[in-house]
């Protein structure tokens, strides 16, 4: 089956879905973008997510090319046209067209909208969640503003290469006092004494939809959280450690650095809240 694509308001198939030369996104990174889980045919935590998209295109003062509930048609009609029920849908908005300078067009262009469904094998998934995965470590040279989810992301793609080159999977972004940031695409965590640890929402971070899903999941379990930034010595001395994403959800880390976290596989906190997690993200209705 072609895969569909969502291009400017027309569903294509891949090899003819195209964006202009000038478009913002592809010569300035001037764009923002989401991913959603699609699940049992459905979305997960679809309003979080693109609550958070509104977020972010308010910080770049992009106005955004559909309003809320057409934007919701064409990511579930684009989901269904590619006839995914487990997978991941990305919806990628940047300022538009325009001739190259780098302050705003004086005239707006209409923000360009691009929307993919890709299927995600979670056998796979599952399969590393049940031995946990390794990450390494990388100084933390992103921007100052990594709260906006913008499709600027060479750090992030250097920082995933690196872990790639070195048989990781993820890497751990790091501040220069020493300090954990979170990973090139997902949220960290540790846990010490019974306790959940990760960073407070700052500008230092993405707020993750799955990190906030996992911290009311917590709640309700009476997991204890902690919301202090850890370094790389508290993720070796920790019990267990993990990371959150929409794509993984809750997947263990056992090595850092080459180093064991804990006893070296999935802890009991964190097998347990990747169980539980479904029992509160928010499961939309089928497409699929
Ligand atoms: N931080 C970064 C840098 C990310 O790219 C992601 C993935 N979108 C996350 C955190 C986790 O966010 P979410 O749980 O919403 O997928």
């Amino acid at each position: 089956m072609s895969r569909i694509a969502y291009v400017n308001g027309r569903y294509l198939p891949f090899g003819e879905a195209h964006v202009h030369v000038e478009d913002r996104g592809y010569q300035l990174g001037d764009g923002v973008y989401e991913v959603c889980e699609i699940r049992d045919g459905a979305l997960v935590d679809e309003r979080r997510h693109f609550e958070r998209l509104s977020r972010s295109l308010a910080a770049l003062r992009i106005v955004p090319p559909l309003s809320s509930e057409p934007l919701r048609f064409v990511v579930a009609e684009t989901v269904r046209r590619n006839r995914v029920r487990e997978g991941l849908v990305y919806v990628q908005i940047t300022r538009g067209v325009a001739r190259r300078d780098h302050g705003f067009p004086e005239r707006s262009p209409k923000a360009a909208l691009v929307v993919t469904v890709r299927a995600l094998d979670r056998a796979k998934i599952d399969a590393s969640a049940r031995t946990g995965i390794s990450v390494i470590t990388v100084p933390d040279d992103r921007w100052g503003r990594v709260d906006i989810k913008t499709i600027g992301l060479l750090p992030n793609v250097l920082a995933r290469q690196a872990a790639k080159e070195a048989g990781a999977k993820d890497a751990w972004f790091v501040d220069d006092e020493g300090f954990v940031t979170e990973g090139a695409s997902s949220n960290a965590w540790i846990v010490k004494d019974g306790i959940l640890r990760t960073r407070e929402s700052s500008s230092r971070i993405l707020t993750g939809i799955t990190m906030m899903v996992v911290k009311e999941l917590a709640a309700d379990l009476q997991i204890k959280v902690d919301l202090r930034a850890f370094t790389v010595e508290e993720v070796r001395a920790a019990d267990e450690a993990f990371l959150t994403s929409a794509t993984q959800t809750v997947m263990p880390v056992v090595r850092i650095d080459g180093s064991a976290v804990g006893s070296g596989r999935p802890g009991p906190l964190t097998t347990r809240l990747r169980e539980a997690f479904y029992r509160k993200a928010e499961l939309g209705r089928s497409i699929t």
